[in-house]
C-alpha cells in the first residue's frame, strides 16, 4: 500500500515542484486510515466524488513552490488511479456493503410520538 509521500514524490516527478507541494493533499486521501486500518479506509474518499471533494476543499488549483498552478483535480486523480488502478464510483464502492437489519431499522422520532 503506498504511503502519501510516495504519491506526493510520484506527483513532484509528474508535475514539478517538491513532494512537500503535494503532501496535504495526498495526506487528506489516505487520512481515513484512521478509521480502518486496511484497504477498505479508500471506500471514504478514493472515488469520483472523493476527488471533486478534495476540489472543494483545497481550491481549483495548488501552487507549487516554484510558482506553477496545477489542477486540484489532476491530482486526486493521480492517487486514485495509482491506489486502484481506474476511478471507481461511489457506488462501485457502496454495492459490496452487506446489508444489516440495524442499517434500515428507523425509530419514531419524539415528535412524531407527541402527535399519535
Ligand atoms: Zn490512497
Amino acid at each position: 500500500m503506498s504511503n502519501p509521500y510516495h504519491h506526493a514524490v510520484s506527483s513532484s516527478r509528474k508535475w514539478g515542484g517538491t513532494p512537500e507541494d503535494y503532501q496535504k493533499i495526498h495526506d487528506w486521501f489516505d487520512e481515513s486510515k484512521m478509521m480502518m486500518a486496511d484497504f477498505r479506509h479508500r471506500a471514504l474518499r478514493h472515488h469520483a466524488e472523493g476527488i471533486f471533494m478534495c476540489e472543494r476543499i483545497f481550491g481549483n488549483t495548488i501552487t507549487l513552490s516554484n510558482g506553477k498552478k496545477i489542477p486540484t483535480r489532476w491530482i486526486g486523480e493521480q492517487h486514485v488511479i495509482e491506489d486502484l488502478g481506474r476511478i471507481p464510483s461511489m457506488q462501485d464502492w457502496f454495492k459490496h456493503i452487506m446489508p444489516e437489519s440495524w442499517m434500515g431499522k428507523t425509530k419514531k422520532l419524539d415528535s412524531e410520538l407527541e402527535l399519535a
